[in-house]
């Protein structure tokens, strides 16, 4: 089958997906994600939040706008960035508000598994040469356990890509807070503008 229906079938089964409501998770339907074949870079946050299950567009509320910001340092524009790369999440639908007050609750181990085959065929597809790990979620699940301060300001090979870990955008992360952190982060975005720059991305 050709990789651009393989592509649409992939996608028209994500937006079917009700595995995690079916396993009793107050997630609420709807996957997001957005681009197509020949993008060279895939963004992949934890999942979406309330904004974005709204309208479908992933990081189009206030994280986004933060990350969006961390990637026109880096000399990536919105427009241009969201028409030629693809975004998605290790959950692709939101999971809720959660408990505490503070942001949207953290997709549970189940739910991760659940939607986990979803990923795998999304990189099989598209297969990009740089991927961007955004949050603790998204670096462990392609880099394994470590804490975020060994990962992030890092570059790292896996199965022939480059993953680059950044922070959590969302105002709800307090690991931003810190000043060490802001400097890895720097250096983080440092080095994703070199490899744009290098890889003509
Ligand atoms: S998060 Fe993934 S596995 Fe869970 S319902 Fe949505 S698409 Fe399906």
């Amino acid at each position: 089958m050709a990789r651009m229906t393989q592509l649409l079938n992939l996608k028209a089964e994500m937006r079917r997906c009700r595995r995690c409501m079916d396993a009793g998770y107050p997630t609420a339907p709807g996957a997001v994600f957005s681009g197509t074949l020949g993008a060279r870079v895939m963004v992949i946050g934890q999942a979406p939040g309330a904004t974005e299950s709204a309208s479908g567009l992933p990081f189009c509320g206030p994280a986004g706008r933060r990350l969006f910001g961390w990637l026109a340092d880096v000399g990536w524009q919105e427009e241009a960035f969201r028409a030629t790369h693809y975004i998605t999440a290790v959950t692709k639908c939101f999971p809720g508000k959660g408990t505490g007050g503070r942001g949207d609750r953290a997709p549970s181990r189940v739910e991760r598994e659940l939607c986990a085959p979803f990923l795998a065929r999304e990189l099989e597809l598209i297969a990009p040469g740089v991927v961007l790990a955004v949050g603790g979620v998204a670096i462990r699940r392609l880099l394994g356990p470590a804490p975020l301060g060994d990962r992030i300001g890092e570059r790292f090979l896996v199965n022939g890509r480059i993953v680059v870990p950044l922070p959590h955008p969302s105002g709800a992360n307090l690991w931003l807070n810190r000043p060490e952190s802001r400097e890895l982060l720097r250096r983080a975005l440092d080095g994703l503008r070199e490899l744009r720059e290098a890889e003509g991305i």
